[in-house]
């Protein structure tokens, strides 16, 4: 048995999943006619209320897109610190859009709205234009917190009395929904584009979706194709995306719970310093000086547990789908075993 807490998506497709792909109608997404790629696209943008939808091959490319057509080159978006956007898109945003960040140190991963109003400039010449805000929920580096509504509806009335566009990087947004009392309707209201990712907890092998209003999607249709993301029969792996968000959705509750019972065996460990509150399915954790990094992930290994440092004495672990009861069970004796 080996167990993968590097990330939720090591996940793989299960029994029910690929007999929906495999059964999948499909065509030419290119020309606009794949049925099942065009089934996908609606099922999420009415979920979220929003107008039109676009499939692309990863979260990356959806978030780049929306950054592309929020924004002209010299512009400035506005995030947190930790934002993924800024941190693990390989620079994305200055090479795709010629764009730059101004990053805001936010509580656990959160930009508020006063923040915002801080750092919107005047508009001067010498000035970069302030054109975007992006905001992550949940935020993934700063340990998987999560927005509550009137936060992100405060963040949303700024952004419209001072022209700017709103971006969610939505990739575990639904693990921030089934934690929270708002809909994804709610969410769909406030923003100008969401990017939402099907191949993270809901378990699909390819995929993500921006939203968006039909002009936004019109212009990211065009933006995607110029990325190289136009994909052809698609819909094998569209298919798998409408099956996670019919299957998928509310299970995701275990993960937390598996991950909040897994944090708090980590607090009472000699060898582990603090760990982040544990709010939905990602665990980050700083080790004291009893143990290295790099030895704390060997003996993991040993034992057939993969995990990752996430930078100086700190290390990721993530819940998933793949990662059962009793899997959790081991973990804990083999981390109780350490040291
Ligand atoms: C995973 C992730 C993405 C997208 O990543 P891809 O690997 O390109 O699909 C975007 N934002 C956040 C917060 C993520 O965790």
């Amino acid at each position: 048995m080996i167990i993968d807490l590097r990330s939720d998506t090591v996940t793989k497709p299960t029994k029910g999943m690929l007999d929906a792909m495999f059964s999948a109608e499909v065509g030419d997404d290119v020309f606009g006619e794949e049925p099942t790629v065009i089934a996908l696209e609606k099922k999420v943008a009415q979920l979220f209320g929003k107008e039109a939808a676009l499939y692309c091959p990863s979260g990356t490319m959806t978030n780049q897109i929306a950054i592309k057509v929020h924004t002209q080159p010299g512009d400035e978006v506005l995030c947190d610190t930790t934002a993924h956007i800024y941190n693990y898109e390989g620079g994305g945003i200055s090479f795709n859009s010629g764009v730059q960040a101004k990053l805001l140190p936010g509580e656990r991963g959160r930009i508020s709205a006063q923040q915002v109003t801080d750092n919107i400039n005047p508009n001067l010449d010498w000035l970069t234009h302030t054109s975007l805000v992006c905001v992550e929920n949940t935020a993934n580096r700063a340990g998987g917190s999560y927005y509550s509504l009137q936060q992100m509806e405060e963040l949303a009335s700024v952004c419209k009395q001072n022209n700017l566009k709103y971006h969610l990087d939505g990739a575990r947004i639904f693990n921030a929904i089934v934690e929270n009392t708002y809909t994804s309707s709610d969410i769909g209201k406030l923003f100008d584009s969401i990017s939402v990712c099907l191949s993270k907890g809901l378990g699909a092998p390819v995929g993500s979706v921006v939203l968006g209003n039909k002009e936004f999607i019109a212009k990211s249709r065009r933006i995607r194709k110029v990325f190289g993301g136009g994909m052809r029969q698609a819909g094998y792996l569209a298919a798998a995306g409408i099956y996670a968000l019919d299957n998928n959705i509310e299970r995701l509750k275990e993960d937390h719970k598996r991950a909040k019972e897994l944090g708090g065996i980590m607090s009472g460990l000699n060898y582990v310093d603090t760990v982040l509150p544990v709010d939905t399915n990602i665990i980050i954790f700083n080790l004291n000086d009893k143990i290295k990094p790099e030895d704390f992930v060997k003996k993991l290994a040993d034992n057939s547990i993969k995990a990752v440092g996430f930078g100086k004495q700190a290390i990721r672990f993530v819940t998933h789908l793949d990662f059962t009861d009793e899997m959790l069970e081991k973990t804990v004796q083999v981390l109780k075993g350490i040291v």
